[in-house]
């Protein structure tokens, strides 16, 4: 039986060590739990245990998974996004981290309006470029959110990325400050819709190598939850 609760004390307390090394404090990164393919029971004991925000890949399950957990915590979308799901995710998610093309952010734009809502996104960066990977190139994406600046239901608040798995984390890191370089730079565009805040990056494999380099935003699925069973 995983205990989730113990899990997240773990987590917790490597967090903290980790935001120490760059003058940091455990509140300073936000922890995302990543309930895919996690029961509703799990979900709750890790609410229980301090979680006050989820992260779901699909929206379907996230739509079944909603009115059992009837507690205030957000829901931030994290998977690949189609755009016949955006109504649902606009209505349902607090913060799309998976913003990786126009289309889909003038369908959000579209949608946020018909709903009277500001569609908080993040922009996805395919840091590694690779091909299984979605997400704008980071060469590609300040151009990509100045293009942005038309749609005012939308509003900008950082980068995701997701590193390439390596049995060795350390490998990670020049990835990991690639994306903090572009945070950084980013972070000094101006625009009605752009609050730049969040830097989403490090999981369960790599988040220790991902806060060193400046993540405030770690999305942790299987050291809080164990092993998915798909
Ligand atoms: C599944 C997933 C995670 C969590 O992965 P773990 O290795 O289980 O921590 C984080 N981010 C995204 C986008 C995911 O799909």
């Amino acid at each position: 039986m995983v205990d989730v609760i113990k899990n997240l004390q773990v987590i917790k307390k490597r967090v903290a060590e980790s935001a120490m090394k760059t003058n940091r404090k455990l509140d300073d990164i936000k922890i995302i739990a990543v309930t895919k393919n996690v029961e509703v029971e799990r979900i709750l004991e890790a609410i229980q245990g301090g979680i006050d925000a989820i992260g779901e890949n699909r929206v379907q399950e996230a739509l079944i998974k909603y009115p059992l957990i009837e507690k205030e915590i957000e829901w931030h979308m994290i998977g690949y996004l189609q755009r016949n799901k955006a109504k649902k995710a606009v209505e349902h998610f607090d913060l799309i981290q998976s913003l990786d093309r126009i289309s889909l952010a003038q369908e959000l734009d579209k949608r946020g309006k018909q709903q009277n809502k500001i569609v908080n996104v993040l922009v996805q960066v395919n840091v590694s470029g690779e091909e299984s990977k979605s997400g704008i190139s980071p060469e590609e994406t300040v151009e990509f959110i100045k293009s942005l600046s038309d749609y005012e239901n939308i509003l900008i608040k950082g980068l995701m990325t997701i590193a390439p798995y390596t049995d060795d984390p350390e490998e990670t890191r020049p990835y990991f400050a690639r994306m903090k370089g572009l945070f950084d730079e980013v972070h000094k565009l101006k625009g009605r819709n752009i609050d730049i805040e969040y830097l989403s990056m490090g999981m369960t494999n790599d988040f220790e190598v991902a806060i060193e380099e400046g993540s405030n935003m770690i999305r942790i699925g299987t050291g809080i939850f164990g092993e998915r069973n798909y």
